[in-house]
């Protein structure tokens, strides 16, 4: 099974009410390398900002500033905890997701799958 890291993702460099976090031009890449959206763990994207700075914005979101962001690593790792959530939902209520294709032969499958 796997675990999630015991301490919180690190949050983003400055998330206060006053204004967007802002990056110079060496640190925005590695942000955007590391981080993702917190709401729907989309990459995210730079907007220059003034003075040669950049923001961070989710081109799903669309906020400048208004979300939060999460490590790469910790998102894909919520991830695979719920695909291994959702493989014993399927295995445990089978009668909620019956197998579309019981009873039919390889050859009719392949044949409804277009091949
Ligand atoms: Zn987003």
């Amino acid at each position: 099974m796997l675990t999630l890291p015991t301490t919180p993702p690190p949050e983003t460099p400055d998330n206060s009410p006053k204004g967007a976090p802002q990056f110079p031009d060496g640190e925005i890449d590695q942000f955007l390398q590391r981080r993702v959206c917190a709401r729907c763990y989309g990459d995210l994207q730079k907007a220059p900002a003034p003075e040669r700075m950049w923001l961070v914005i989710c081109p799903s979101c669309g906020d400048a500033w208004n979300f939060a962001t999460l490590s790469r690593s910790y998102a894909e790792a919520l991830g695979q905890i719920a695909l291994e959530q959702a493989s014993e939902v399927k295995h445990n209520l089978p009668d909620l997701f019956p197998n579309p294709h019981q009873g039919k032969s390889i050859a009719q499958v392949l044949r409804e799958l277009g091949f």
